[in-house]
């Protein structure tokens, strides 16, 4: 992802034809509890596959269907925890790049 999403995200966020909703309107708190509802809602459709991945009854989509499903839900915790870091004034691209190079350095990864 890149800065030019971020900004397209808080403009929708706070925009009066988008979400009317102020970034900073909505705690640090508020805003984990978002991504945490989406990651919960990953989570259940994980559940579902993992049904499909034991042969257990009990699903109304198809396998496809979950995994479209799953990955939208993931990607609906992604815009949240954008705006989450944004609310602490954290780029979240600069900050994934940050720890990755540390963590590389760290164990001697070299690409
Ligand atoms: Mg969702």
């Amino acid at each position: 992802m890149n800065k030019q999403f971020s900004e397209r995200n808080r403009l929708r966020c706070e925009s009066p034809n988008g979400f009317n909703h102020r970034l900073n309107s909505w705690s640090g708190s508020d805003w984990m509890v978002a991504v945490l509802g989406e990651l919960g809602e990953a989570a259940n459709v994980l559940k579902k596959l993992n049904r499909v991945r034991d042969g257990i009854p009990g699903n109304k989509e198809t396998p496809e269907q979950l995994r479209e499903k799953f990955s939208s839900e993931l990607a609906d915790a992604y815009v949240y925890l954008d705006l989450l870091c944004q609310s602490y004034d954290i780029d979240l691209e600069d900050a994934v790049k940050k720890v990755f190079e540390a963590k590389s350095e760290q164990i001697g990864y070299r690409e």
